[in-house]
């Protein structure tokens, strides 16, 4: 498989997309990427992407108001453009939710208009009111 670039490039890295973590060499060579040490094809879009166009989970927290936890985390459902993050990180820290939340819930939509949600992790129940 070969990927299309503009400059000349060799780079080694471990493929992050599974625990096995091949080890890859990854060479530009004008407008092909050539990818070596990869078990599958997975590593290979992998090792294409990451000079091409590196992305990455995001993942951090979220404010609450009203939950019995200050904060939930909270990450990205699909990897975002590399370049994205520190916007995405950004918004993310000036989001509130207010409780309760669920697994799932949607924290931002479109992060940074990359199509991608930021999704919550763990839930959060309201906090118990006292009545007198
Ligand atoms: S190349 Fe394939 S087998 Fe190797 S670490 Fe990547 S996903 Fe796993």
């Amino acid at each position: 498989m070969s990927g299309k670039t503009t400059n000349n490039e060799v780079r080694e890295f471990v493929c992050i997309c599974c625990p096995i973590g091949c080890k890859l060499k990854a060479e530009r060579d004008g407008n092909t990427v050539r990818v070596q040490g990869n078990t599958c094809k997975r590593g290979e879009k992998y090792a294409i992407d990451e000079l091409t166009a590196p992305k990455r989970t995001v993942t951090t927290t979220v404010r609450i108001d009203g939950g019995e936890l200050p904060c939930v985390p909270v990450k990205t459902k699909d990897p975002i453009p590399k370049d994205k993050i520190f916007a995405a990180l950004y918004i993310i820290k000036h989001t509130k939710l207010d409780a309760p939340v669920a697994i799932g819930d949607i924290a931002v939509s479109n992060v940074c208009g990359t199509g991608v949600d930021v999704v919550v992790t763990r839930a959060c129940a309201a906090k118990n009111v006292r009545k007198e």
